[in-house]
C-alpha cells in the first residue's frame, strides 16, 4: 500500500478549515471562462439572482415533510430563477470520466424530480452498462430498440423511447451492445454528430433531455457533449473528487471549440456528502472556492435508500418520496430548472 494519500486526508481532517488544504488535480483545472459557451442566449438577469442555501439539505434524519406532491407544476412556475436557469428545451450531458461518482443516479433522479415539476423529460442513456434504463425501471436484455440503434444504424429516437413510471419521465435507454459502438463509430460519417442528430428531430418534445454519458472520454461522451448545450458534472465529496477533472474539462473546451460552440460548463452538483466527515466539508468549501457560481446550492447526501432505490427499478422519489435523497433532487430539480416555464406537454 503506497502512503502517498492517507497523510495528507489525516491532515485535512486534522485542520479542518486551513487555506493549505487542496485537492489533488486542481492545479490542472484549465480557466473557468473558457467554458462559458455562447452565451448570447442566455437571460442575465436571471444569472444575478442566487439562491439561499437549502435548509432541507441539512442533516435532519428522516423524518420531514415532502415538499410538494401533484401541485408540483405550481412549485416550478413559483419558484425564483436561479443562476441555473437556461430558456427550454435543454440538453444536459451529465459527464464525469470517473465511474461510481452519481452520473447515473443524478440523470436518473434529477430526471424525475424535473418530470415532477411537469416538465416533460428524457433520459438518454448512453452507457452500455445500461444502469439508467434498469434504474428506471426497463429491462435492458428484452429491447426491439436501443440507443445503439439509434446512434449506429440512424433509427429515429422515438422509436426507442419508453415510457417510465413517472409521469412526464421518458427514457431511450441503452443495450449491451453500445459497448461495440465506441469501436463501430470510428470509421463512421459525422461519427461524433450521430446523437446530435438524432435528438434535434425529438428537440420539440421535451423540455430536458439528459444524456447519461459513460465513464471515458471516448466517442460516445463526444457525442453526449456534442449533443448538448450544457454539461452538469457530478462531483463526489472526496478526497480525489477533482482528480481527472481537468481533464474533462479540457474535453469540453474541444468540443466547444470544434463541434459544439454553445457548449457551457454550467452545473457542478456535488454528491454522495457524509456530514460525519471533515473532508466532506472540506471538500464542499474547496470545490465551491474554485468553482464559485457553477457549484449548485442543492448537496445530495450520501445515503443507503439512493443505492437502493435502482435495485427495483425506480427513482428515489418513488422508492422513498420523503427520504434525504428526496428531498436533495427535488431541491436540485428546482435549482437547475429555475422555475422556467414549461413549453412542451
Ligand atoms: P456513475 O454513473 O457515475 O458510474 P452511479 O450513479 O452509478 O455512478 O453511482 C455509483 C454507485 O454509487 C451506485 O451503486 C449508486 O447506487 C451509488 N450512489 C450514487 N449516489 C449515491 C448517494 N448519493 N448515496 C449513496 N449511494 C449513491
Ligand atoms: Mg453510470
Amino acid at each position: 500500500m503506497t502512503e502517498r494519500a492517507p497523510d495528507a486526508v489525516t491532515q485535512a481532517k486534522a485542520s479542518p478549515g486551513k487555506s493549505s488544504f487542496s485537492l489533488p488535480g486542481v492545479e490542472r483545472i484549465p480557466p473557468l471562462d473558457d467554458l462559458s459557451g455562447d452565451r448570447s442566449r442566455s437571460t442575465p438577469e436571471a444569472a444575478q439572482v442566487t439562491t439561499p442555501p437549502s435548509a432541507v439539505l441539512e442533516e435532519h434524519g428522516d423524518g420531514h415533510e415532502p415538499t410538494h406532491g401533484d401541485s408540483s407544476a405550481t412549485a416550478a412556475a413559483t419558484s425564483a430563477p436561479t443562476p441555473f436557469q437556461r430558456p427550454l428545451p435543454r440538453t444536459i450531458a451529465i459527464a464525469n470520466q470517473k465511474g461510481g461518482v452519481g452520473k447515473t443516479t443524478t440523470a436518473v433522479n434529477l430526471g424525475a424530480c424535473l418530470a415532477e415539476l411537469g416538465y416533460r423529460t428524457l433520459v438518454v442513456d448512453l452507457d452500455p452498462q445500461g444502469n439508467a434504463s434498469t434504474g428506471l425501471g426497463i429491462n435492458i436484455r428484452d429491447l426491439q430498440a436501443s440507443m445503439y440503434d439509434v446512434v449506429l444504424n440512424d433509427l429515429p429516437v422515438e422509436d426507442c423511447v419508453e415510457a417510465t413510471a413517472v409521469r412526464n419521465l421518458f427514457c431511450a435507454p441503452a443495450a449491451l451492445d453500445l459497448a461495440g459502438a465506441e469501436i463501430e463509430l470510428v470509421p463512421a460519417f459525422s461519427r461524433e454528430m450521430r446523437l446530435r442528430r438524432a435528438l434535434e428531430a425529438v428537440r420539440d418534445d421535451y423540455d430536458f433531455v439528459l444524456v447519461d454519458c459513460p465513464p471515458s472520454l471516448g466517442l460516445l461522451t463526444v457525442n453526449g457533449l456534442a449533443a448538448a448545450s450544457e454539461v452538469l458534472v457530478p462531483i463526489q465529496c472526496e478526497y480525489y473528487a477533482l482528480e481527472g477533472l481537468g481533464q474533462l474539462l479540457r474535453n469540453v473546451q474541444l468540443v466547444q471549440r470544434n463541434l459544439n460552440p454553445r457548449l457551457e460548463l454550467s452545473a457542478m452538483v456535488l454528491v454522495m456528502y457524509d456530514a460525519r466527515t471533515k473532508l466532506a466539508d472540506q471538500v464542499v468549501h474547496e470545490v465551491r472556492d474554485h468553482f464559485g457560481e457553477k457549484v449548485c446550492n442543492s448537496i445530495v447526501p450520501r445515503t443507503v435508500r439512493l443505492s437502493e432505490a435502482p435495485s427495483f427499478g425506480q427513482p428515489i422519489i418513488t422508492f422513498d418520496p420523503t427520504s434525504r435523497g428526496s428531498i436533495a433532487y427535488r431541491s436540485l430539480a428546482m435549482e437547475v430548472s429555475g422555475g422556467a416555464a414549461q413549453r412542451a406537454g
